[in-house]
């Protein structure tokens, strides 16, 4: 579903380059969960930025699902995103004038734009990513006003409240304790396996990578190896 090759990304500002991403290649199988590790500085969020369609590649491509994000064009990219992708951002990038259940409830609509028929959110959904997230008494208060783990349990909620085809996460456990991290990946675990989505999860706690199907392992820009999770 996914298939990256020979992703290069540099960055240029002036006359600096920064080259983040070397000749990337790798596929990724309807209903796998893999993560990348890595350490920090290795291009771990520019390759969730360019898979998500928000960055452009220096060269190389990405097909979704057989689609080739570069023939596409910019509003075709936006659609396609919004159906298909649930993104949990490094910076959580919550909406902050929104409360918790407004940023969960315009990601839904946001998802829910090409659809012919505007769907409800499904409650039952709600009710179980809220209770398992540990944020359900938070969901009136804005961003500003919950801790960064509560922040990121938001954003948890608000990716995965669309069932999207592909959940691409970039640390989605950085900022927990022990227990909400072991509840996020055991979240995103299962929503992977009962929904057969495809999860990309971006980390650098190798203990965390052991619950994918596989990991990639990255450094400077590259993929070193690839090991197999524990699943
Ligand atoms: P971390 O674990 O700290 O989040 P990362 O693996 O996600 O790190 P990236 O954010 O992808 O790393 O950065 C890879 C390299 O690209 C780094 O050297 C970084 O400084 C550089 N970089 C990232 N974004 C930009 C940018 N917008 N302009 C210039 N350089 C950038
Ligand atoms: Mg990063």
């Amino acid at each position: 579903i996914i298939l990256a090759q020979d992703l290069g990304k540099t960055y240029r500002s002036g006359k600096l380059e920064v080259p983040a991403l070397r000749k990337v290649s790798f596929e990724v199988d309807p209903g796998e969960f893999v993560a990348i590790v890595g350490p920090s500085g290795s291009g771990k969020s520019t390759l969730f930025y360019i898979l998500g369609g928000l960055t452009q590649a220096t060269s190389g491509s990405v097909l979704i699902g057989g689609t080739d994000f570069a023939r596409l064009t910019d509003a075709e990219r936006t659609k396609m995103r919004r159906a298909k992708i649930g993104f949990v951002f490094q910076r959580f990038n919550l909406l902050p004038t929104l409360s918790a259940m407004g940023n969960i409830e315009i990601a839904h609509d946001i998802a829910n734009l090409g659809a012919e028929e505007k769907k409800p959110i499904d409650q039952p959904l709600l009710e179980h990513l809220t209770e398992m997230l540990g944020i359900k008494g938070r969901l009136e208060h804005r961003p500003n006003e919950l801790s960064g783990g509560e922040q990121q349990r938001v954003a948890i909620a608000r990716a995965l409240i669309s069932r999207p085809a592909i959940v691409l996460a970039d640390e989605p456990t950085g900022n927990l304790d022990t227990k909400n991290s072991d509840a996020v990946l055991h979240m995103l675990r299962t929503s992977s396996r009962e929904l057969n989505q495809t999860v990309l999860m971006i980390t650098h706690n190798p203990e965390a990578a052991q619950i994918a199907d596989r990991i990639l392992h990255m450094r400077d820009g590259e993929i070193t190896h690839i090991e197999n999770g524990k699943g």
